[in-house]
């Protein structure tokens, strides 16, 4: 398997993924070494790993996108944390703000189980997909404005392979927000620019030719444990996307 070592590598493999489809994105997202300095927090993370996971392996890789491979429903995240996905190999998965969102997406129709514990645990998404902007684990949760462009085109090839199938597309966070609707102008879709551009906030919207873009803050612990997001602020939003997307339950404001 080829294995991106520099952005040149990534904007070629990434490229020629488009005409190859998810399977072969997925593998070579998952062995990408183009970021060194995430490349050293991954592995160091997955080495050192936390006391409570001492007896578990950890994934230490780039995390692919999970879900629908024809999905209705896109949620965009901005990256692994470092526990989390970068410990299960799936993306929001075994860690807090996984467990808000998993719940959120049970509820309102768009996955099979309320929790989303490892791969392998008998979760479905039903009729969505999920990605990470940034495939790699960050310090701090921040990646640099040139490793989240180095790993665009994973995320460019990855929309342009589903979006045939879109009808409404979820950020999570202003990253997230940022980083979809570049993608999307990218891949030469209507993206409004300038001051017709929504800023981005909780339960902002924008069409995007016959995309229906929304936002929801990033249901992180920092978000959840002081109020900012609550649980039904989540739902309005994820359930908003399912009765758009003419999955679940249509939720009531
Ligand atoms: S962040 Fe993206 S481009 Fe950088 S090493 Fe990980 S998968 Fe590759």
């Amino acid at each position: 398997m080829p294995v991106a070592h520099d952005a040149e590598d990534v904007r070629r493999l990434a490229g020629a993924s488009r005409r190859s489809g998810l399977d072969v994105l997925d593998s070579e997202v998952s062995v990408c070494r183009a970021c060194p300095r995430l490349v050293a927090w991954r592995e160091l993370v997955a080495t050192e790993k936390r006391k409570a996971f001492a007896d578990e392996p950890y994934w230490g890789r780039p995390i692919p996108g999970w879900g629908d491979a024809r999905p209705k429903v896109l949620v965009v995240g901005l990256a692994p944390a470092a526990h989390g996905g970068n410990r299960t190999g799936r993306i929001f998965t075994g860690d807090r703000s996984g467990d808000w969102l998993f719940a959120s997406l049970h509820r309102v129709g768009l996955a099979r189980l309320p929790t989303s514990v490892r791969a392998g645990d008998g979760q479905e998404l039903i009729g969505t997909r999920m990605l990470a902007a940034v495939r790699c684990a960050p310090p701090d949760n921040k990646p640099t404005v040139e490793e989240r462009d180095r790993c665009a085109p994973w995320m460019d090839a990855e929309v342009a392979l589903v979006l045939p199938h879109l009808r409404v597309a979820v950020a999570l966070g202003g990253f997230a927000w940022q980083a979809l609707l570049a993608s999307l102008a990218r891949l030469g879709e209507p993206v409004p620019r300038g001051a017709a551009r929504p800023r981005f906030t909780h339960g902002v919207e924008a069409q995007v030719g016959g995309l229906l873009v929304l936002a929801s803050f990033h249901p992180s612990q920092q978000n959840t444990f002081t109020g900012r997001l609550t649980e039904a602020m989540l739902d309005q939003v994820l359930g908003r996307a399912a009765a758009s997307a003419g999955l679940g339950p249509i939720l009531q404001p």
